[in-house]
């Protein structure tokens, strides 16, 4: 089929497809959302397009038009026959029936340099997807998703926000994150019960701050956020530390332990998770 034909209604029809709420099946009907993502991602002849639940491929026919390559993971067995019979026939085309979490992307990037993934996740795994593709470090230039309105929302706020929390923490430690839109249930079917926003995540060269041992900040990071009402002081007595130095340790890295972490910037937390490194038992 001509790839600008492909449309999400005619194709569930065509192959009497069933949803399956359990794989966070939402398939996008709304032309204005499709070309958002496409141009919000700013995908061009270069890049090598690594999609994340292709359904039945509306999406990703359009980043067939306009990428070197479009790589589309899907774990859904109903669906991965419509995909090699809709799309099979593009030679930029390729089709992993995989579940996304069990993908060494590492493997699937190669030498590839201008790497970004495309997607509308399913909701059901977002924040493992996103923490794999982002704590394992692989070559991606941007992530441009379409996830649960809140969970971008916390994905893109800052310090004194009720929002703020570890996942923003996290993303921001790697990523700029920029809103392209949102987008209302109507422009799916099913129609989901949340509000969805496409977010794009561009990756920095390095990360926002240096610290001493990147998975003790992202313990602190945790401890703080965990017990969100009580002060750093209280969060950092659960971190493995020498207590009797800890006062001292505060001192230095000039953080009041009365503070919250909702308070914290980035900057800080780096700040505040060196000296304590410093007095690790
Ligand atoms: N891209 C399509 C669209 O926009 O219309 C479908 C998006 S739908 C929200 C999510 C897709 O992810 C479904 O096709 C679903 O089968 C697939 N999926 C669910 N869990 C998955 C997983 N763990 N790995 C890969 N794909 C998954």
């Amino acid at each position: 089929m001509d790839l600008k034909d492909i449309k999400t209604q005619e194709l569930v029809k065509k192959y009497n497809f069933k949803f399956s709420k359990s794989l966070g099946q939402n398939f996008l009907v709304d032309d204005s959302v499709l070309n958002d993502i496409v141009s919000g991602a700013e995908v061009n002849n270069d890049d090598f397009i690594i999609e994340i639940g292709p359904g039945v491929g509306t999406l990703t026919a359009q980043l067939l038009m306009k990428a070197k390559k479009v790589t589309s993971i899907e774990l859904d067995n109903d669906l991965i026959p419509i995909l090699q019979q809709e799309l099979g026939e593009n030679k930029n085309f390729d089709l992993i029936h995989k579940d996304a979490l069990k993908v060494d992307f590492n493997e699937l990037i190669g030498e590839e340099k201008s790497v970004k993934l495309v997607a509308n996740l399913p909701y059901y795994v977002t924040t493992p997807i996103i923490v794999k593709l982002l704590k394992d470090g692989y070559n991606f230039k941007s992530l441009t998703i379409m996830i649960q309105k809140e969970v971008a929302e916390r994905m893109n706020a800052e310090p004194d926000c009720k929002d703020y929390g570890s996942l923003s923490v996290l993303v921001q430690y790697y990523c700029n994150t920029s809103i392209i839109r949102r987008v209302p249930p109507t422009c799916f079917i099913p129609r989901p019960k949340v509000e969805s926003i496409v977010i794009r995540l561009d990756r920095l060269d390095e990360p926002r701050v240096k610290t001493k041992d990147i998975s003790f900040m992202f313990d602190l990071v945790r401890a703080g956020f965990n017990m969100r009402r009580k002060t750093l002081w209280n969060a950092a007595k659960t971190l493995h530390v020498n207590k009797e130095k800890l006062e001292d340790a505060f001192k230095r890295s000039g953080i009041d332990p009365k503070r919250r972490a909702e308070t914290l910037s980035l900057e800080e937390f780096g700040l505040l998770a060196d000296s304590l490194y410093d007095i690790k038992l």
